[in-house]
């Protein structure tokens, strides 16, 4: 760690959304994670919930992109099991009062709660599930690198739909603060579309004791757009320029898992 001067700089010839998001939360986290590619010591129970539940849905737009039937509650719980097994980090921390089967019900709550929704029924063409998008959205960046959830070609655009768990409803303050993401993979979807406008939408699943699955627009907004790839352009620039502190609050702390490292951190 304090050999931090004299590491070489990213190799990294892509950007992510989330490797620009985890910079602005804390420029160290970042630094141990996509720098000096440090192993996690801990993961949080949501974080392996939420890979986990994603990779359930990615199954079942997967057998709808083959033609076949919608799998299973069964299979997608079966889905969820693997996925949680198989994580790369294997201490989970787990909140007061849970645990894998707690965690587990949830998951069949959520799961039947999704299965039961529009969403899972998506008309139009399913042309894309965990579709990965590269290209540039600015000069001077380099190529964004976009995992989109889902595409979609329906009869009036290409709608890209990015599947996300929250605790509680998402509000239209939430859905525009989130949807910097989005905005960026417009850039890259926009060539796929053969001059069909682009759609862009969050459908979140809540982690609820009844779940349900709630679908926001998310205007294409010009100024918003340019203004993100502003933020972005900021960011690599301190990213190459090597700007990398801690920024510690309860919140970036808590289930940082990378706590002893930066404990030991001397700059
Ligand atoms: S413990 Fe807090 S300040 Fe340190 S790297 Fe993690 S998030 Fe950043």
């Amino acid at each position: 760690v304090n050999t931090m001067a004299s590491r070489p700089k990213s190799k990294r010839d892509y950007l992510s959304f989330s490797a620009l998001s985890l910079y602005a939360t804390c420029p160290l986290r970042y630094y141990f994670r996509y720098v000096a590619c440090l192993s996690e010591e801990t993961i949080s129970a949501s974080l392996v919930f939420g890979a986990a539940l994603h990779a359930g849905v990615e199954l079942h737009f997967r057998e709808l992109l083959a033609g076949n039937a919608a799998p299973s509650l069964d299979a997608l719980l079966y889905e969820f099991q693997m996925a949680w097994k198989s994580r790369s980090v294997p201490e989970v921390q787990f909140p007061a009062g849970e645990n894998l089967d707690t965690f587990r019900r949830l998951a069949e709550r959520m799961f039947r709660a999704f299965q039961a929704s529009d969403f899972a029924r998506p008309s139009g063409t399913i042309i894309g599930v965990e579709e990965e998008l590269r290209g540039p959205i600015s000069t001077g960046l380099p190529d964004l690198l976009a995992r989109v959830d889902l595409l979609i070609d329906a009869d009036d655009a290409l709608v890209v739909t990015d599947f996300k768990t929250s605790r509680c409803r998402w509000s239209q303050d939430h859905v525009i603060e989130a949807s910097r993401q989005l905005l960026l993979y417009h850039e890259l979807a926009g060539q796929l579309g053969n001059g069909k406008p682009v759609k862009l939408e969050f459908a979140v699943l809540t982690k609820a004791k009844m779940p349900e699955l709630v679908l926001h627009d998310v205007p294409a907004d010009v100024d918003q757009l340019q203004r993100t790839k502003r933020i972005a352009e900021r960011v690599w620039r301190a990213i190459e320029s090597r700007h990398f502190y801690p920024s510690p609050s309860p919140l970036n702390c808590t289930a940082c898992p990378y706590r002893r490292a930066c404990l030991a951190w001397s700059g």
